[in-house]
């Protein structure tokens, strides 16, 4: 009898160590905060929960940056981490927070939307928890997330998730999923909470143009892209033919399906006045039939299983030995960006959107990522938001 008691108190000993030693990992990517330096254009930084208080005190309040510009005009929105496994987006909106100076009008940036998903891992997939982006003076750590918020934070998921307010049935996993749940609601689950913060944000601020960043597989149809409603698409097009003429990369439009719901290019267009606009730059370590979804292969995009299915013509888009490196992302990134921004103050000279100070496709490329991103050490006092 007390042998076998004894038995028993060792397993769960055991059984305890294993899972200390794989949940403190865990728990410290979680609580793992990135430094972020509040650039020459960043006029203040506030709470999303300012603006959807449901979100107060929860995992997923997130920071907004705003870049309020030295002459009035037109205002913008952008969102990194929509998706927080499709690292280019963060990236992208945190060169933009480091570097803007805004000359004409305002611009709002939310690098870390979905905060829950971003302290998050998918399980089973082998994901690394963090990465490393080299810079001039060392480097830069960053966690990498899920595609959706963590169950620590929104449990449990429904059988369905019944959109709101057009009751499509989506699969339950979108509950968590903060590209599914636009335009939310103040009281609904945690996500919904989310993207109500930046509808309110949008039509509070009569803001004009939204840029929401993703990255997609080379085997996805909708991919090195940018996706958008009715509303948008003559801007979408116009910086496409312009970045493909002046930068010479290619970024197709894809119209936003109207039958969809919950997307943030369908549902900002649908609920407020802003222009939606969804990117979409190749992240090869997002498909399936790879190697080891290891740092490098998220940095520089290079498998060998992709080289031999581009070969075989199964993907939608040009891939050979050289990858699809994170600087080419986050590049097309900004330029698309930027030109959005330029083709809409063209047509909207009364509210223009100006910015300097941001590196376009050809730099980034030539310099790497980490060349834009600062030393955290090395802000004043008061310069650093860790989010
Ligand atoms: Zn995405």
């Amino acid at each position: 009898m007390e042998r076998e008691a004894l038995h028993k108190s060792v397993l769960a000993a055991v059984f305890l160590g294993f899972v200390i030693w794989g949940g403190l990992p865990l728990y410290r990517q979680r609580h793992f905060d990135v430094p972020v330096i509040k650039g020459p254009g960043v006029t203040s930084v506030i709470r999303l929960s300012e603006l959807s208080p449901g979100l107060k005190g929860t995992m997923a309040d997130t920071s907004v940056f705003v870049l309020q510009g030295r002459e009035p005009g037109g205002k913008a929105l952008l969102i990194g981490n929509t998706h927080a496994n499709e690292p280019e987006g963060m990236l992208t909106a945190l060169i933009v927070i480091e570097n803007a100076v805004v000359e004409k009008g305002t611009l709002y940036v939310i690098p870390f939307f979905n905060n829950s998903a971003g302290r998050a891992t998918r399980p089973g997939d082998g994901y690394p928890l963090y990465f490393d982006v080299a810079t001039d003076w060392g480097s830069r750590r960053f966690r990498y997330g899920n595609r959706d918020a963590s169950p620590l934070d929104q449990w449990p998921d429904p059988d369905v998730y019944i959109h709101y307010p057009d009751r499509q049935l989506l699969s339950f996993i979108d509950v968590r999923n903060t590209n599914r749940t636009w335009p939310g609601r103040p009281g609904g689950p945690l996500m919904e909470r989310v993207t109500f913060g930046a509808m309110e944000l949008m039509r509070r601020e009569t803001i004009d143009v939204a840029v929401d960043i993703h990255g997609a597989e080379t085997m996805f149809p909708v991919t090195n892209c940018i996706v958008a409603p009715e509303r948008s698409v003559k801007i979408a097009t116009l910086a496409s033919l312009t970045v493909k003429a002046v930068e010479g990369f290619e970024s197709h439009v894809e119209p936003s399906p109207a039958g969809f719901r919950g997307l943030s290019h369908r549902e900002i267009g649908d609920h407020s006045a802003t222009m939606p606009f969804l990117l979409e730059a190749p992240i090869p370590f997002l498909d399936q039939p790879t190697g080891p979804k290891t740092v490098k292969f998220l940095l520089d995009g290079k498998d060998p299983f992709l080289l031999s299915l581009s070969k075989k013509k199964k993907l939608f888009v040009p891939y050979d030995e050289t990858g699809w490196p994170l600087a080419k992302r986050v590049g097309q990134n900004l330029s698309v960006t930027l030109e959005i921004f330029r083709q809409f103050t063209k047509k909207t000279a009364d509210r223009p959107i100006v910015l300097r100070g941001v590196p376009r496709y050809a730099e980034v490329v030539k310099n790497g990522v980490g060349r834009y991103l600062g030393d955290p050490a090395k802000a004043g006092p008061g310069g650093i938001v860790m989010n």
